[in-house]
């Protein structure tokens, strides 16, 4: 499975859209890795995850066409992970693809993000029954056949307005990831599925959008000491080892240490790697 991080960051990016704080003024002083756009990933160049207003960019960036993309998991609706206007650029007049079963654009969530999205698409008559995107509401701790992968949500511990998922995505080499933004540390009740599901994992990227901060007192997203318990734990129970690879993503100016220079030696401690946008892996 060939894995590609397209984007980082939490909602305002990082440096921050608006913001001259010392974290913002060395990241855009320093540039390469501690630039970091607006969450979005991509799996063997075919399953998109999430779809930010930053897609279009993601796109001319690293060469992904995304006419011939048809699948696209999204985690949540808030604004870093999804904005549906940009889908409306499907309709006729603004893209050759028609709406035939071949062009359609296939996206998959909770049930209350694909209402999200669907209010948008309404307005611009472009809703789920002209075909031009097909909506598909994922049921938690479910198996869905997602194009070449099996697919299942997992509920997270995050703004409940967001309607937020994290996901499980197995290819059919068997290759396993957890793809876990946004949310705090995970519920009981996810732990109790890890615990059942007889997966083994390949790759596991958490929230990290509080960075190195000590004590995470922010509710909805992780810190290091967070990703590390989490390491700790997958390896105890048996759902990784020493080969998975662990990886913090989703960072914020507002988090503590978040420039890569610095996040990735503290991480590389704990055996977490660090994301930055553009990063493939292989596994
Ligand atoms: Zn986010
Ligand atoms: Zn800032
Ligand atoms: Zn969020």
């Amino acid at each position: 499975m060939k894995f590609q991080y397209l984007g980082t960051a939490a909602a305002e990016g990082i440096p921050a859209i608006f913001c001259e704080c010392d974290t913002c003024k060395k990241a855009r002083a320093s540039a390469k890795k501690n630039i970091r756009t607006r969450s979005q990933a991509i799996i063997d160049g075919k399953l998109l995850i999430d779809f930010p207003a930053d897609t279009y960019y993601h796109s001319l960036l690293y060469g992904i066409d995304l006419a011939k993309v048809k699948h696209c998991l999204i985690t949540h609706t808030h604004s870093d992970h999804l904005y549906p206007k940009d889908l409306c650029m499907r309709r006729p007049g603004f893209s050759s693809l028609g709406a035939t079963e071949e062009e359609c654009f296939n996206m998959y969530g909770s049930s209350g993000a694909m209402l999200e999205v669907n209010s948008v698409l309404s307005k611009y008559d472009l809703d789920e029954k002209r075909g031009y995107i097909s909506l598909n509401p994922l049921e938690a701790y479910c198996e869905n056949r997602v194009g070449d992968y099996i697919v299942i949500p997992l509920e997270a511990i995050h703004d409940v307005r967001a309607c937020p998922y994290i996901y499980i995505i197995k290819d059919n080499a068997g290759k396993t990831v957890l793809y876990a933004h946004d949310t705090n540390y995970f519920s009981d009740k996810v732990w109790e599925y890890l615990e059942k599901c007889d997966l083994r994992f390949d790759f596991v990227s958490m929230d990290c959008t509080n960075g190195a901060v000590p004590e995470n007192g922010y509710i909805g997203h992780m810190n290091l000491n967070d990703n590390a318990a989490i390491r700790e734990r997958f390896i105890s129970m048996g759902i990784a080892d020493e080969k998975t690879i662990f990886c913090s993503n989703h960072f914020s100016h507002n988090g503590v240490s978040v420039l890569y220079e610095e996040y990735s030696v503290l991480a590389k401690e704990k055996g977490i790697i660090t994301s930055f946008d553009g990063m493939e892996l292989e596994f």
